[in-house]
């Protein structure tokens, strides 16, 4: 849903607004007039528009009741509801001294004993022994650390699993296709996402690191329709502009996140409000990069795709899926919060469905916040693979419902 405007139009002595039909007195007319009427029902309809979600999906609110979900996401929910600051909040205010030009080993080093220091100073500030405003804002701070570790690491990519190792600096392009300017397919207050994240401000970039043949966004994620390039400083505007109207989050997704870390990083150094991030990926990061996550990221939103990796190599042409995952699950527990997307794809109950569901209750406990979805249908290239050229059975949704209750999985939604 966007909030834009371009049906209002004036004729003769009144202003139509959708189905609003609003008589002025003609003398009444005069251009400035029109002006702040105009400016005002547009606000008007604008704080309308922006309170609809509460009847669109009543479950948004209702969330916010349910134990389960505020147990397995509680920090999330207090960022939410501006009780706690934002993870890259604090990380802006831990002081990192280093020379961007260091051997990646010593910034490496120091990263690792920052983040836990982080850990700590998180606690101190969650627990009220410490507040943000008593903290200086350092010259370098572990969110600029970062920054730099990761420009290194684009002159190399391993910022994914596929491991190009190209000059992206250079302009040399790796599988994902990603240059070094971030490029924004659409921002908008998303209705679509779990309750607990609408409305979600969602930031979709271009480019993806797997190649799905049944993506659902395939046209920015593998196609690469046009979009917009972004500096930084814009993006952080925007993302204001979310929090400001109402966003419980500002959700990162693609395509994929992972390849645009840099310029995420950059961007929330200007960002100054308290919103939580929403790291929305298919999990396929590199281990380096899932460090970096660390401290920056509140809530992973992470896809669990397959419970193999001859499914996941067939079908998205991602070798050492299952390695990267759990890994990549497995950290984000560690240091922030958790939903983990489990799509039910057909015929796939027994190789993956099954697998990934006992995995995460076995490893990430049983009370993990678990959407196992079922809206796949045929998109892009799925024809390809006989399997995936329809939508689920009935009986497909009620074994995969069986096999989470089976898992012993406690927060699951559907
Ligand atoms: S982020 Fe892109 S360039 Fe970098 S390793 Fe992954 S696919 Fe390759």
């Amino acid at each position: 849903m966007t909030h834009r405007f371009s049906k209002s139009r004036t004729n003769g002595n009144s202003i139509k607004i959708f189905c609003l039909n609003i008589r002025f007195p003609k003398k009444a007319l005069s251009q400035t007039y029109l002006m702040h009427a105009l400016h005002f029902i547009h606000n008007l309809s604008l704080s309308y528009l922006e309170k609809m979600w509460t009847f669109l999906r009543p479950d948004a609110t209702a969330v916010l009741r349910d134990k389960k979900a505020r147990t397995s996401l509680s920090r999330y929910f207090n960022v939410m509801q501006d009780d706690k600051p934002a993870k890259f909040t604090i990380a802006k205010r831990l002081s990192a001294h280093h020379n961007p030009q260091d051997p990646p080993t010593k910034l490496w080093q120091l990263h690792d004993q920052l983040t836990q220091e982080f850990c700590s100073l998180e606690k101190e500030i969650d627990t009220r022994r410490k507040t943000l405003q008593d903290l200086p804002t350092p010259e370098q701070s572990y969110l600029d650390l970062k920054s730099a570790i990761v420009n290194r690491m684009l002159g190399n990519c391993h910022l994914c699993t596929h491991q190009c190792h190209v000059n992206r600096h250079t302009n040399e392009l790796g599988y994902c296709r990603c240059g070094t300017r971030i490029i924004v397919s659409t921002i908008f207050q998303h209705m679509g996402e779990e309750p607990e994240l609408v409305p979600s401000g969602t930031i979709f970039t271009l480019g993806c690191t797997l190649q799905c043949l049944h993506c659902q966004n395939w046209t920015i994620s593998q196609w690469y329709e046009d979009g917009e390039i972004y500096t930084p400083t814009r993006l952080a505007k925007a993302v204001e502009q979310l929090r400001k109207r109402g966003s419980r989050n500002a959700n990162l997704v693609g395509g994929e996140p992972t390849p645009w870390l840099q310029q995420w990083l950059e961007t929330f150094k200007h960002i100054n409000t308290n919103i939580p991030i929403v790291w929305n990926s298919n999990s396929y990061y590199s281990r380096q990069t899932a460090k970096l996550l660390a401290g920056f990221v509140d809530l992973y939103l992470l896809d669990f795709k397959y419970g193999n990796n001859q499914c996941a190599e067939r079908i998205s042409d991602a070798p050492k899926y299952w390695e990267a995952s759990t890994r990549n699950h497995l950290h984000a527990k560690k240091y922030g919060e958790l939903i983990i997307r489990v799509l039910v794809l057909p015929e796939h109950l027994d190789c993956c469905t099954k697998p990934i569901l006992n995995w995460i209750a076995e490893n990430l406990g049983k009370g993990t916040r678990v959407n196992v979805m079922f809206q796949y249908h045929p998109e892009w290239k799925a024809k390809e693979l006989p399997e995936l050229r329809r939508r689920l059975t009935k009986k497909e949704r009620e074994d995969a419902i069986r096999l989470a209750k089976e898992a012993g999985l406690t927060n699951f939604i559907t």
